[in-house]
């Protein structure tokens, strides 16, 4: 059964969008009949005034333009919510055969799982507990529920890990959750880059329609500076005339105040978490929060790894593909490691560093918003983060990732070795490119 604040924010986001319709239509009204006709262009005769059609004219073009803008960045943003909202499909949960290899496990997670608050899921320990596949041995001990789905992370060069190097799972889906997707408890499915469920709209705000949302509070927020001016204005003409105030007017200037103050609010928040890099969930510890990474350790590298080498690796590794589950004695006997494997390191960021911070907070508008002044202010194209064409991670890493290798002696030898500031440049400029031909 749906908890009361999920049954809350449901209905509420079926509410919201017809009620927005209904503002938007009074708005027309008031600044079409009370304003620009009965007042500016054909003055009733109260106002003993002479007519101003130029103004009423140009108010009236200025006035529908930004509606329209509002109205079809709104629209893009519905649809990218409801025809492509980032959600992850789920697995099938995992077989009797298996739930039987964890028999103290499951119930310890299904009771947690009533506990889980609306927190970011990376330094809060309850949800990380909820999203483990089994229990968090190092070194790829820990025999997981099911390994379906690993090829995708472990043919990356850096993924977000467990302590145990296999990636975040979540309980309720089934399934390993890409970098940043977070489980919306409202639509019950990972969302990939999950921002959080807007009632506004109606659904979650992800990684697909981040931009738009942004777009719209900014084109609200110009929309309603706009409505409240010329409401004020007037109102102040007509007080002055007729000593009495235009009840409409006056609801005009109360509706833009409070949207206003709502789309300021939000256009600035959304603004800032894009030029840090961060979703609204990521920020709510972002103070404290410690990132694990499984880092690809290069192929050069693995003869060092080897016990007897003289080389004392300074971190954990995670060896992919893991052993198929569950593992009967004999099976784990005969059990032939393929050839190719897969070598991560396990490395962890300090408290409040953010690995997804690409150094500099234009950067990181231009992973959102797009590279092209176009791109900023029309509701077209998609977010450069939402590219999944370039393989090397889910999302672009910063100078954080950068540093972690370095002090794990994970980089390039010195004779190929290109500074950090270039090497950040040049997968900068390749997934640019790459953007720009899959939008084409
Ligand atoms: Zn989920």
């Amino acid at each position: 059964m749906a908890r009361p604040d999920r049954r809350v924010n449901l209905a509420v986001a079926r509410t919201i969008p017809p009620f927005l319709l209904c503002v938007c239509v009074y708005a027309c009204y008031i600044v079409t009949k009370p304003i620009c006709i009965d007042y500016l262009i054909r003055p009733l005769p109260k106002y003993s005034r002479g007519s101003r059609v130029g103004a009423g004219i140009a108010i009236l073009v200025i006035f529908y333009v930004l509606i329209f803008v509002v109205i079809i960045t709104y629209l893009r943003l519905l649809y990218n919510i409801t025809r492509n909202p980032g959600f992850l499909p789920r697995s099938s949960p995992p077989t009797k055969e298996q739930q039987e290899t964890e028999p103290s496990e499951r119930p310890q997670r299904r009771k947690r799982k009533h506990r889980r608050t609306r927190t970011a899921e990376k330094p809060d320990k309850t949800d990380i507990d909820i999203e483990r596949g089994a229990d968090g041995n190092a070194d790829g001990g820990a025999i997981p529920l099911d390994n379906t789905g690993l090829e995708s992370f472990y043919t990356k060069d850096v993924f977000v890990c467990q302590e145990d190097g296999r990636p975040l799972y979540c309980s309720t889906c089934c399934r390993y959750k890409p970098d940043r997707a977070h489980h919306c408890r409202e639509v019950d499915r990972c969302v990939l880059k999950m921002d959080h469920f807007c009632p506004w709209v109606g659904g979650v705000v992800s990684e697909t329609s981040f931009k738009f949302f942004i777009q719209f509070v900014f084109y609200t927020l110009i929309f309603c500076v706009f409505s409240l001016i010329i409401c004020a204005t007037f109102t102040a003409e007509i007080i002055q005339d007729t000593g009495g105030a235009n009840v409409h007017l006056a609801i005009g200037i109360g509706l833009s105040s409070l949207f206003g103050l709502f789309s300021f609010g939000m256009t600035i928040s959304s603004l800032q978490l894009a030029m840090w890099n961060l979703s609204t969930i990521e920020n709510l510890n972002r103070r404290s929060a410690v990132w694990t990474l499984a880092i690809r350790v290069p192929d050069r590298m693995l003869a060092r790894l080897n016990p007897e080498s003289r080389w004392a690796p300074t971190f954990r590794t995670i060896t992919y593909p893991l052993p198929p589950v569950p593992l009967s004695p004999e099976a784990a006997r005969d059990y032939q490691p393929p050839e190719k494997q897969h070598v991560f390191a396990i490395l962890q960021t300090l408290p409040g560093e953010n690995p997804f911070d690409l150094g500099s907070p234009f950067k990181n508008l231009q992973q959102v918003l797009g590279y092209s002044i176009i791109d900023w202010f029309l509701p077209l194209r998609q977010s450069p983060c939402a590219d999944r064409t370039t393989g090397d991670s889910f999302y672009e890493l910063g100078p954080v990732v950068s540093r972690l290798k370095k002090e794990a002696g994970l980089n390039p030898p010195p004779e190929s070795q290109p500074t950090t500031q270039n090497d950040t440049e040049r997968k900068h400029k390749r997934r640019r490119s790459s953007h720009r031909r899959s939008q084409e």
